[in-house]
C-alpha cells in the first residue's frame, strides 16, 4: 500500500498540526505532558475548542453539522492528535450515540440531541454491560415495560465508564422475553441520568482511579420519544457502535507516539548511567512492537478505505481491536521496563505538575508508568474481550 498526500491534504496537515499547538488550552496541555489526569471540566473545554473551530464532528456527515471530512484527513487529524498529545476526545457523545441517533433517530431525536452532542453541552455514557452480562451481552436482564407513554425501567448497568460525569446513558435494554432468539427483544433507550430512580456507585480501578461505576435503575419512567429506532432493534444498532468502538480502540496514532517517545527518552543517559539504547534486548523488544505497529497501521488504513468506500467496519475491526490493544499493553511493558524501579512506588499522588518537561525515563513523567500500565490492563478487556475478538475472527473473518 502507498500513502502520499495531495498538496491539499498537506495544507490541511499543517492547519490540524497548527490548531493542536495553539488551541488547545495551556493548562490542558501541561496535565497531558505530565500525565495528570483531567477533569470533567478540562475535557469540555478541549471538545468545545474543537467545535468552534468546526471539527467537533469529525468522524460526522456535513448534513448533521459535521466535517464530512475524507478518510485521509481523518487519518492525519488522528495522527496529528496523538502526537501533540492531545486530550482524546471522550468517545460516547461524539463518537458513539451521536451517530447512531443520525443513523436511526426520528427527525425529532435528531433536531434534539444532535447539537448538544456537537457542542459537548452534554455528556453521555453507555450502558450496555451487566452484572453477568458481558461477553454474552444478549443475556441482558434491564428490563422497560411500557406503561401508556412511558417505559419504566428496572436493572443495573455497569463498568460504566465516568458515568459519575454523565448527564445521559445510551441503553440496551429488555422490552421483550417472548422472542425466538435472545438478541431480539432488545431495544435502545436514551435515559436522562437525573430521572428520580437512576443512582451511580463507583467501582475502583486496580491503580486507585474513579473511573467506573455502577448505574442503577429503579422503577425509572422513560418517555417513549427516547426510544431509538425500532422497538426490538436495539441489538442491530448496538451491534453497528461496537464495531465503530471497536476500530477506535486500536489507539495506533497514540501507541504510535508513545514509542517514539520512548525511542527518543532511551537515547538519554539518566544521572550518568548507560543510556537505554546500549540495551541490545530492550531495544530489540522496542523494534519487534514497533514493526508490528506499522503492520497494523496498514490494517487500519484497509479498514478505512473500505469504510470510504462506503462500507461499515466489519467483523474485521475486532483484528484492530486485538492487535491495537495487544500493542498498547506492550508499550506499556516497556515503559514500566526503562522506568525500572523508579516505576514502583505507584501512587496517585504521583500526579504532581513539577516534573520538568523534557524529564528522562526514571526522572520525571515515567514515573507514573506503573499507573497507566495497570490502568491499561482493561484495553483487553473493553469493547469486548480479546478472547471473544478471536472468536469473532475465527467464525466471522477465517471462516472457521
Ligand atoms: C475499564 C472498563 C471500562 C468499561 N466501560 C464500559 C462502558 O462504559 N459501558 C459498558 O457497557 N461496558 C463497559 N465495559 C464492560 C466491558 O465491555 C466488559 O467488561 C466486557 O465485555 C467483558 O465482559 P465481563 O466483564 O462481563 O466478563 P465476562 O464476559 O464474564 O468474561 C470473563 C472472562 O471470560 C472470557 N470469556 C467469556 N466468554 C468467552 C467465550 N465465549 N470464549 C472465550 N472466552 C470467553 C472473557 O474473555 C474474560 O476473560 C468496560 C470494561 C472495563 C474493564
Amino acid at each position: 500500500m502507498h500513502v502520499t498526500f495531495s498538496e491539499d491534504e498537506l495544507a490541511f496537515r499543517d492547519e490540524v498540526r497548527a490548531f493542536f499547538r495553539n488551541e488547545i488550552p495551556e493548562d490542558i496541555a501541561r496535565k497531558q505532558r505530565q500525565n495528570v489526569p483531567l477533569e470533567r471540566e478540562d475535557h469540555i473545554r478541549f471538545q468545545k475548542a474543537l467545535f468552534s473551530k468546526g471539527w467537533a464532528g469529525y468522524n460526522w456527515p456535513i448534513e448533521y453539522g459535521g466535517t464530512g471530512w475524507t478518510i485521509a484527513q481523518k487519518y492525519i487529524f488522528g495522527t496529528e492528535m496523538a502526537d501533540a498529545n492531545s486530550p482524546n476526545i471522550i468517545p460516547f457523545g461524539l463518537g458513539m450515540v451521536g451517530p447512531i441517533i443520525y443513523t436511526f433517530g426520528n427527525e425529532a431525536q435528531k433536531l434534539r440531541f444532535l447539537p448538544d452532542i456537537l457542542e459537548s453541552n452534554v455528556w453521555w455514557c453507555q450502558g450496555y454491560s451487566e452484572p453477568g452480562s458481558g461477553s454474552d451481552l444478549a443475556s441482558l436482564k434491564t428490563r422497560a415495560d411500557l406503561e401508556g407513554d412511558h417505559y419504566v425501567v428496572n436493572g443495573t448497568k455497569t463498568w460504566t465508564t465516568l458515568g459519575q460525569h454523565a448527564d445521559w446513558i445510551f441503553c440496551l435494554v429488555r422490552t421483550s422475553s417472548d422472542v425466538a432468539r435472545r438478541q431480539e427483544g432488545i431495544s435502545f433507550l436514551l435515559i436522562d441520568m437525573q430521572t428520580p430512580g437512576v443512582t451511580v456507585t463507583p467501582i475502583l480501578t486496580i491503580e486507585g482511579d474513579h473511573e467506573i461505576n455502577e448505574v442503577h435503575f429503579d422503577d425509572v419512567q422513560v418517555p417513549v420519544e427516547n426510544l431509538v429506532g425500532e422497538e426490538g432493534k436495539g441489538w442491530t444498532y448496538g451491534k453497528v457502535l461496537l464495531q465503530h468502538e471497536r476500530t477506535g480502540t486500536a489507539g495506533v496514532a497514540s501507541t504510535n507516539y508513545r514509542l517514539k517517545k520512548l525511542r527518543a527518552q532511551a537515547a538519554r543517559s539518566v544521572r550518568g548511567a548507560a543510556p537505554l539504547v546500549n540495551d541490545r534486548n530492550f531495544m530489540r523488544k522496542l523494534a519487534a512492537t514497533e514493526v508490528e505497529l506499522k503492520a497494523l497501521e496498514f490494517t487500519e488504513l484497509r479498514t478505512l478505505a473500505a469504510v470510504a468506500s462506503g462500507k461499515a467496519p466489519g467483523p474485521e475491526s475486532s483484528i484492530l481491536k486485538l492487535k491495537g490493544t495487544e500493542l498498547q499493553q506492550a508499550t506499556d511493558a516497556l515503559y514500566m521496563e526503562a522506568a525500572g524501579y523508579y516505576a514502583l512506588p505507584y501512587v496517585p499522588d504521583q500526579y504532581v505538575l513539577d516534573f520538568p518537561e523534557d524529564a528522562r525515563v526514571g526522572e520525571g513523567a515515567e514515573t507514573t508508568s506503573s499507573l497507566r500500565y495497570f490502568n491499561f490492563r482493561k484495553a483487553s478487556i473493553y469493547g469486548g474481550s480479546n478472547e471473544i475478538q478471536k472468536n469473532i475472527i475465527a467464525k466471522h473473518v477465517l471462516g472457521l
